[in-house]
């Protein structure tokens, strides 16, 4: 009988540290190859803006959502969860400013009848400037998303140069945003569907709101909306809470739930849909208390966090919303920032939001939304502090930092392109794959089984038979699955019941016990 020993079948070259930059569609064929993400609706063409997750993109949702959870609400003395409903009364809606003002800038281009949201399209004067000093603007260009680059401005200035036979170095002048556009300036922008100016309308607001209909009438008066943030859940059950729980402040309101907004543009992937899934807290403190300190400790906390499930600190940073861009009743805005495939955009929302919504809903609702404080016999509106997150994002950002293709070598020097998603333990999809060495042994096949049923009790763990081993880490490798075990025929001739553990990252192999595994992921998945 030859004895195949899985150290051998694996690549025998360690991770190596360099690898190509991610590049979003092979990233995206991952998710559909592997049942991670599904566009919506796909037999039918798909629905702009929707996805579904499958089967292993479930378990990886769930996972992050469990987490934090556990985190923000199980771990914590002054945090409580709540749930709340999808529709709310309408009023809700009207008293937060949704209704009137939860609009993004709309422009329309009329000949290819594309939609944009003007603060995602950004154009620049193309200026030059004549061997006697004098500088004149010559045309201009557009770009989606982020500012022309120095080599496209270059390229349109000797463009326009030509067109208009005019000398002259072009200049540098600052990228706006089309909501800072003049009309005339309008008028001038080429179109970044068409490439020719003249087809752009002024920006105008765009509610976001998804309608619907409750009851069975379908006039006005039964309009509601599905909401387009978690968070108006926890302020208007905010006296509930205090009223039967057992919160003192400074206290936390938490929810995950889904949200929607109609996006004007939804784009890069799951980055920004129309249907997607938040966790918000509400903390509130006191009026008086120092609420920049406890906006800094929620945002260091945040980022302790997606370090803890796995993001690299070189992938985040932090971005200060500009004093003169807040809302009139914002103390302060810091998103946390992630360096996706496409660009640096944000990922979490802290906000210091003072009193404005607990206010909002008392008014109203007629409802005073305050607490006493027993020091001063006063009663008061507290103020809040609220980190706000999408689900899909962080899913996004966990499959971009995670994921690689490197090179590996096996032991006979060939070298193959292995795919591999570095998750974290705490968040991968399975958390163990167990193998039986040969299909055909019944042995291995009943110690392997009875391994996997007893990991199944705690842990998402896969059972695979098929397949040689080498093939079969490569599978879980792909999916991001942090340990294989083997059960080879040293588990069951040599004494101590000992089995493979091969690690995902290092691709090293060393033999343990099940108690040993069960400790190991006792203390990696938590
Ligand atoms: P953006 O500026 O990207 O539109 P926002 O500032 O409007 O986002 P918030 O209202 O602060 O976002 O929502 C809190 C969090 O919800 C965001 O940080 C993001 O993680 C998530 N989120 C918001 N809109 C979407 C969307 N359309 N798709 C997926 N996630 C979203």
């Amino acid at each position: 009988m030859r004895h195949v020993s899985p150290a051998m079948s694996d690549a025998t070259t360690p991770a190596p540290a360099a690898t190509a930059p991610v590049s979003m569609d092979n990233l995206v064929a991952l998710a559909k190859r592997r049942g991670f993400i599904f566009q919506s609706s796909e037999i039918y063409g798909g629905f702009n803006g929707f996805f579904d997750y499958g089967p292993l993109g479930a378990e990886l949702k769930k996972n992050i959502r469990d987490c934090w959870w556990a985190d923000m609400v199980q771990r914590r003395d002054d945090v409580v969860g709540i749930e709340t409903s999808i529709i709310m009364h309408p009023k809700v809606w009207e008293a937060s400013g949704h209704v009137a003002g939860f609009s993004d800038p709309l422009v329309d281009c009329k000949v290819s009848k594309q939609r944009y949201r003007a603060d995602q399209l950004f154009f620049s004067p193309v200026v030059v400037t004549a061997a006697d000093g004098v500088a004149q603007t010559v045309g201009y260009v557009s770009a989606l998303e982020s500012e022309n680059t120095a080599g496209e401005l270059q390229t349109a200035a000797e463009s326009f140069k030509r067109k208009k036979a005019i000398q002259g170095t072009l200049c540098p002048v600052v990228a706006k945003d089309l909501t800072e556009a003049r009309e005339d300036e309008i008028a001038l922008i080429p179109s970044p569907a068409t490439g020719e100016p003249g087809s752009l309308t002024a920006p105008r607001a765009f509610n976001m709101m998804f309608q619907t209909n409750v009851g069975a009438m379908t006039d006005g008066s039964s309009v509601a909306y599905l909401r387009p943030e978690t968070a108006q859940g926890m302020f208007v059950d905010f006296k509930n809470v205090v009223d039967t729980g057992r919160v003192k402040l400074p206290f936390g309101i938490a929810q995950i739930g889904k949200s929607f907004r109609n996006e004007i543009t939804p784009r890069n992937f799951i980055f920004r849909s129309r249907e997607f899934e938040q966790m918000e807290m509400e903390y509130f403190i006191h009026e008086d208390a120092d609420w920049s300190k406890v906006h800094e400790e929620w945002i260091a906390w945040c980022e302790a966090w997606l370090k803890s499930i796995g993001l690299p600190d070189s992938h985040l940073s932090r971005y200060a919303h500009p004093k003169e861009k807040l809302a009139f009743y914002s103390r302060g805005t810091v998103d946390i920032m992630f360096k996706y495939p496409f660009g640096v955009q944000e990922l979490w929302g802290i906000a210091a939001r003072g009193s404005y919504d607990l206010t909002q809903h008392a008014n109203a609702s007629g409802k005073p939304q305050e607490v006493f404080d027993e020091a001063t016999k006063k009663k008061f509106v507290p103020h809040v502090i609220e980190p706000a997150v999408g689900v899909d994002r962080i899913f996004l950002a966990v499959l971009c930092a995670g994921y690689a293709e490197e090179a590996v070598t096996d032991e006979k020097g060939n070298t193959e392109t292995r795919t591999v998603l570095r998750l974290s333990p705490r968040i991968a999809p399975v958390k163990v794959a167990v193998l039986p060495l040969l299909k055909n042994k019944e042995v291995l096949v009943a110690r392997a089984q009875a391994l996997y049923k007893k990991l199944q009790r705690r842990y998402a763990v896969f059972y695979d038979e098929t397949a040689a081993i080498g093939r079969r880490y490569r599978r879980q490798d792909e999916i991001g699955t942090p340990w294989c075990v083997t059960i080879d025929f040293d588990t069951i001739e040599k004494p101590g019941d000992t089995f493979t553990l091969r690690d995902r990252d290092t691709m090293q192999q060393r033999r343990v016990t099940e108690a040993e595994l069960f400790a190991l992921l006792e203390e990696q998945v938590y």
